[in-house]
């Protein structure tokens, strides 16, 4: 999980115009692949005992990587506001 002075990568793609856009799992919106932030969703058993039980099936656990945009990221306090906004906030 990205915490507040996350590192944003504002990476663009190679090739000229052709920017990859991924759907952003929470609102369905279009943005940029660079702009988005990755999350793996999946279970992940941390129990030992409980772990063993299930070793068999552990690789059918679905796992998937998601794409958050900047917006939800924010709304769903993934991301936090930068530290300058934060300071300004002071109570
Ligand atoms: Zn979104």
């Amino acid at each position: 999980m990205a915490e507040a002075p996350y590192k944003r990568t504002y990476k663009h793609a190679k090739g000229r115009g052709s920017e990859q856009t991924v759907v952003c799992s929470l609102c369905g919106k279009k943005v940029p692949k660079y702009k988005t932030f990755t999350k793996k969703k999946g279970f992940f058993i941390t129990d030992p005992s409980v772990k063993r039980e299930v070793s068999d099936s552990n690789l059918l656990l679905p796992r998937k990587k998601i794409y958050i945009c900047p917006q939800c990221a924010r709304h769903k306090k993934i991301s936090q506001p930068g530290r300058s906004r934060k300071s300004r906030a002071k109570k």
